[in-house]
């Protein structure tokens, strides 16, 4: 497996914006993962991992790494009992279409989570209650050094984040499940999803919640909504008109629109509640949210 040269990244995240990646290697197994982490160790090569992008702003001007997106082997689901092993690069559609067959509950929450288990783990995804660190038993990071499995302590998993840091790479996710009835399976992931677009801009191009929810009365979706930022444009990037907390790709945005729009909603949130929010999105190359 030999990774790609100059690959456009905006094709890789549901915002739809982003630069080049520097190198992008689509490792299929844990000996091309290894290879994939060499040829970085071996060129001085940051790595980073990209899963379906659905969480995440990539630098317009591109990113000067080893970009990984785990393919075949590393994205399949198997079921065993009431474990369902999936591939860090395994789509969170694919593992819970995987667990209802098999008759397992538990992961219905992940029906509006457009990720990777892999993303989840680093993210430490949750809606409805739940998240990665009540469903899962333990994870495989990979790292040029070698390789562990951690349980969710380990991890560091708390309210969307963990201690995982860059080049450490999470290869497969192991979810401890019960037994549940598939009808029932599909009842609630109806339901849910129904919940879900009456609240979110589910058909345009987003990456999911800007901010984390602050320690406050408001979430930060309300608190935004109360700034007068539904609708609120920057180039091409606007915020959502269905719900605060959402930055949508209204044309043709670019990274430095949503930024800028980022900075502006984070300006406006500590003028009118004395409040700092946190992005939840993710950066990837060198860009921040400007203060
Ligand atoms: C419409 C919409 C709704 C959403 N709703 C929710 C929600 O309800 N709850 C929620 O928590 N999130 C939500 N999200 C955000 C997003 O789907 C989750 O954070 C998801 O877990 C990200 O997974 P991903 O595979 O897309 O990761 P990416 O966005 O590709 O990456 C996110 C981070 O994880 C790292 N990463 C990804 N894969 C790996 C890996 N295998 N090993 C190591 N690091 C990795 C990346 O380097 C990056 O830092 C939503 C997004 C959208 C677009």
């Amino acid at each position: 497996m030999r990774p790609e040269h100059d690959v456009p990244l905006s094709r890789f995240t549901t915002v739809g914006t982003g630069g080049p990646a520097r190198w992008l290697g689509r490792p299929a197994s844990r000996a091309e993962l290894e290879q994939a982490l060499t040829f970085a160790s071996e060129r001085e090569l940051e790595v980073a991992v990209v899963g379906l992008g659905s969480n995440l702003l990539v630098a317009d001007d591109g990113v000067d790494a080893l970009v990984l997106r785990l393919a075949g082997e590393l994205a399949e689901v198997h079921v065993d009992g009431e474990l369902l092993l999936a591939g860090g690069g395994a789509a969170n559609a694919v593992a819970l279409h995987r667990a209802r067959a098999a008759g397992l509950g538990g992961f219905e929450f992940a029906c509006a989570i457009p990720g990777t288990a892999g993303g989840g783990v680093w993210m430490n995804a949750g809606a409805y209650g739940s998240d990665w660190r009540a469903v899962m038993a333990r994870a495989e990071v990979v790292t040029a050094d070698g390789s562990g499995w951690l349980t969710p302590d380990e991890l560091g998993l708390e309210y969307r984040r963990s201690s995982l840091r860059p080049g450490q790479v999470v290869a497969a996710v192991e979810f401890r499940l019960q037994p549940r009835d598939p009808d029932e399976i599909r009842r609630t992931v109806r339901e849910l999803n129904t919940r879900r677009k009456e609240a979110q801009p589910t058909n345009k191009r987003t990456f999911g919640s800007v901010f984390k929810n602050p320690e406050h009365e408001l979430s930060a979706g309300r608190m935004l909504e109360a700034c007068g930022l539904k609708g609120h444009r920057v180039g091409g990037a606007q915020i959502s008109p269905k719900h605060a907390n959402f930055i949508e790709n209204a044309g043709d945005a670019t990274t430095a629109d949503a930024l800028a729009l980022m900075g502006e909603a984070r300006r406006r949130a500590h003028e009118t509640f004395g409040v700092d929010l946190h992005h939840e999105v993710q950066l990837l190359g060198p860009i921040a949210v400007p203060a």
